[in-house]
């Protein structure tokens, strides 16, 4: 009896921390129809008429920045035009094709992206259990992401001449159950030269197969390929699409969702990994610094420049980040264009007040400041010297009225 409650304690306390484990990841295992994506009303729209209308081009190219969703549109899009029994505005979820195409195994869906060949023969299908993984766990994956799978972090990704042939193989075959079969081609960008080979299968498939192409730089398509495909554009996310998706799928405050969404600047995979770091405000503390270099206090400044150290990289980043983001934004203040400033009443205080003692060309001056640091953060800058360096500048351009080569004096 003991035993047996001590499993099924275990057992509840492991799913617990399963659970606590994906929580910032909601969207999961994951399902990806187009009611779980955030925002894109109008891409969503455009793509179901194509399906009522009976107009989808077999060859299309989803354009879209990171973070914008394309490649989770493209799996909804499919599993839409796979779905056995359609609903206006979204595939069922319930019928056996929809089922197959949440667990990303529909006999008729294929998937091709980049991948470190260790040998020449790997195709994409060799990665295929990461492939899914991955994208399970995050349908808003970027090649960031997918590399840390493939544990292959500074390799050179592609799509190799034995995927391009691979390609050409599977979609020989007629649709094993669904009226279309479907390539998921992911980030066509790394496609080679022997993406060429792809051109004639593209233009003129077998019936029912579709090319679904999802691409983020439209200048680093092979334009041959480019030329045989319609284009899906893709918006990034606004801002309040992301703030929205984080209160509503991501337990996140209003304040937190704010802060992020500001931050991430339309890119959903970026506000989700900041999601996974440490939750502090980077507000407080940039406003702090700004005062103590405002009042030139030395002492502290080394303080805070300890504190800073600490913060790990990516928060160092995000922090300088946040840092310009917020200088921005009071220059718009000053300019008069509050109508575009984004900041939580709080913060929007503070701005209002920053814009009295900093004029638009230290505003400049400091901004070119922080960006010079979020470089040398990313190159492994020693954070130390570093923040320190920048602090002096700071207490330069608004004590001193000069710009950091210290020749020009900064106008009222
Ligand atoms: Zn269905």
């Amino acid at each position: 009896m003991c035993r047996l409650f001590a499993i099924k304690y275990k057992t509840s306390q492991l799913c617990q921390r399963l659970i606590s484990h994906f929580s910032n990841l909601i969207l999961i295992l994951h399902q990806m129809q187009f009611k779980h994506i955030a925002g894109q009303a109008a891409v969503k729209q455009r793509l179901i008429n194509t399906v009522n209308d009976n107009r989808v081009s077999h060859a299309q190219l989803f354009l879209g920045p990171e973070g914008s969703g394309s490649l989770a549109l493209a799996i909804a899009y499919a599993q839409y035009l796979c779905c056995e029994d359609k609903q206006p505005d979204d595939s069922c979820g319930v019928c056996s094709a929809c089922r197959k195409y949440q667990k990303l195994m529909h006999p008729d869906l294929h998937f091709s992206y980049p991948f470190f060949a260790k040998d020449k023969n790997d195709t994409a299908l060799t990665f295929i259990e990461q492939w899914r993984e991955a994208l399970l766990a995050n349908p808003y994956l970027s090649l960031d992401i997918w590399r840390s799978y493939l544990d292959a972090e500074n390799k050179q990704a592609n799509i190799n001449i034995a995927e391009c042939h691979q390609i050409i193989k599977k979609l020989s075959f007629k649709p094993f159950e669904s009226v279309y079969k479907i390539l998921i081609l992911w980030l066509p960008e790394y496609l080679d030269k022997e993406g060429n080979s792809l051109l004639k299968i593209i233009e003129e498939p077998q019936p029912n197969t579709l090319f679904l192409l999802v691409a983020q730089n439209q200048d680093q398509i092979l334009n041959t390929i480019l030329s045989r495909t319609q284009l899906v554009k893709i918006p990034a996310l606004t801002y309040d699409e992301i703030k929205e998706e984080l209160m509503q799928n991501h337990h996140q405050t209003e304040f937190a969702a704010a802060e992020i969404a500001y931050l991430s600047n339309g890119n959903l995979t970026e506000a989700l990994a900041m999601l996974q770091q440490e939750n502090k405000s980077y507000h407080t503390l940039f406003v702090q610094w700004l005062r103590l270099c405002f009042g030139n206090k030395g002492p502290e400044a080394v303080a805070f420049v300890e504190q800073a150290a600490k913060m790990g990289r990516e928060n160092q980043k995000n922090f300088l980040r946040y840092g310009i983001s917020f200088i921005r934004e009071c220059c718009l203040l000053r300019a008069g264009a509050g109508s575009l400033v984004h900041l939580p009443a709080q913060e929007l205080e503070t701005a209002q007040k920053m814009t009295n003692v900093m004029n638009t060309a230290m505003a400049q001056a400091i901004s070119t400041e922080l960006e010079k640091a979020h470089y040398h953060v990313e190159r492994n800058a020693n954070p130390k010297i570093l923040f320190l360096d920048v602090s002096l500048q700071i207490i330069k351009i608004l004590n001193f009225k000069t710009l950091p080569q210290g020749t020009h004096y900064i106008p009222d």
